[in-house]
């Protein structure tokens, strides 16, 4: 009997638990997947000389195509 009522307690106690851990997953779900719908990412670009990539913001645009510094762009289209 006392096997019983322990077994109990402990189901009691994982089902608590469970839905204790459950519940703010529920709550952050629908924040989460919101999350990156107002802000999605900006298309980077590829400097030409060295290959990093930028916002287009940052870019410097040359006859050839984009680079990361006005120093890039003069090493390649001079
Ligand atoms: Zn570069």
């Amino acid at each position: 009997m006392k096997f019983l009522l322990l077994l109990g307690l402990f189901l009691l106690i994982g089902y608590c638990w469970r839905s204790l851990r459950s519940a703010p997953a529920r709550v952050a779900a629908p924040a989460a997947g919101a999350a990156p719908e107002p802000a999605p990412a900006p298309t980077m670009l590829r400097c030409l000389h060295c290959g990093v990539h930028l916002p287009p913001a940052d870019a410097i645009t040359g006859h050839a195509g984009v680079y990361c510094s006005e120093a890039h762009r003069a090493i390649r289209e001079r």
